[in-house]
């Protein structure tokens, strides 16, 4: 089991698949894209693979893939085949755009891979167009109807962007009350690869949740799972939940048990921090797993305590960085 300098379990792990995307986000990464990783510098499927089982072997009992744009990288199956092979492994969940995973959807469905998060940080056409900076929104409804049709677990993810998408928050509210799925506002985090300037939020957590009240006064918050990130709600009528993220207030970090490994092998033990390590060479050079699980171990006996510490580590270079680098 793997148990950090603050005494929390570590059994969830992000793992990221590529950090190239098919959208440009304008919260993510700048119109021209990042300096994107080359793909000799990417982890290789042999690779990813052996870091999952080796981080389900030190007590991982979920996984996440995100990235970049998951199903950008054309293996991707490959790898989700062994993870639903993986004994320990109780729960594999992905974070997509929604753009491409349209002719995968059967073979998710027979591997029993239900969990999937969809970016949607809009409901109008033209919002989505102009926030994703590509013509993608038909394809985008159309697979996120399928995924909900076809009974998966769906969860929206919609970043609150200021002068961008917040008249949208009420028709998504709308459009999605006849579903069982969960729609997740997230506030907006600084990591846009120099997009866009950032300071501080209008859209906060509380901004967030008085903005819904208004509309719909009557909700009722729900239990959530103590390493839950997210506060949820349920309005009265709707079969969907609601939930709000602070992402930039970092409200949660006391039970965060989450580890995340970027596309390159960079182990982050904090969102905010700078990363601990690099396992990609260790896993290009050792004939055994050993040394990639010390290097593990050790990361996360140093870790911040809060996104706060994590961030004074790195005071000057931690905006420049990009989400499709960390992945989320
Ligand atoms: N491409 C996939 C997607 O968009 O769902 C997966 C990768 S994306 C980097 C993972 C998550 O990070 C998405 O839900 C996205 O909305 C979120 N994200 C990206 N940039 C962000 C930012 N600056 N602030 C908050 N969330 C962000
Ligand atoms: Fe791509 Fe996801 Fe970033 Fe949008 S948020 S540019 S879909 S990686």
């Amino acid at each position: 089991m793997l148990i950090d300098n603050h005494g929390r379990k570590i059994d969830y792990l992000r793992l990221a698949v590529t950090d190239r995307c098919n959208l440009r986000c304008n919260y993510c990464m700048p119109a021209e894209g990042i300096n994107f990783a080359k793909p000799t510098q990417l982890l290789s499927t042999e690779e990813l693979k052996r870091v999952a089982t080796s981080m389900v072997e030190l007590g991982v009992n979920k996984i996440r893939l995100t990235g970049g744009e998951p199903f950008v990288r054309k293996d991707v199956m490959l790898l989700l085949r062994h993870l639903s092979d993986l004994k320990g492994l109780q729960d594999i969940s992905i974070t997509t755009n929604a753009t491409l995973i349209g002719k995968h959807i059967n073979e998710l469905k027979e591997l029993g891979i239900q969990n999937i998060n969809v970016s949607l940080d809009a409901i109008k056409k033209e919002t989505f167009e102009k926030i994703t900076r590509r013509k993608t929104y038909d394809i985008v409804r159309e697979n996120l109807n399928r995924l909900l049709e076809e009974d998966f677990n769906v969860r929206i993810n919609f970043i609150v962007l200021e002068g961008q998408n917040e008249t949208d928050i009420i028709p998504l509210l709308e459009e999605m009350k006849n579903y069982k799925v969960g729609v997740r506002f997230l506030e907006e985090m600084p990591f846009n690869g120099g997009s866009k300037s950032f300071g501080s939020i209008k859209w906060h957590h509380k901004a967030i949740l008085e903005y819904i009240s208004k509309t719909y006064p009557k909700y009722q918050k729900l239990d959530s799972p103590a390493t839950s990130t997210s506060m949820n709600y349920k309005i009265e009528g709707h079969l969907s939940t609601f939930g709000i993220i602070p992402s930039f207030s970092r409200t949660f970090c006391g039970s965060c048990n989450r580890l995340r490994i970027t596309a390159k092998g960079d182990v982050i033990t904090c969102l905010y921090g700078k990363p601990k390590t690099n396992i990609r060479t260790l896993l290009r050079t050792a004939t055994t797993d050993i040394a990639f699980k010390e290097a593990i171990m050790e990361a996360i006996s140093t870790r911040a305590k809060t996104g706060f510490e994590a961030q004074s580590e790195h005071q000057e270079t931690i905006f420049d960085n990009s989400m499709t680098s960390i992945g989320g």
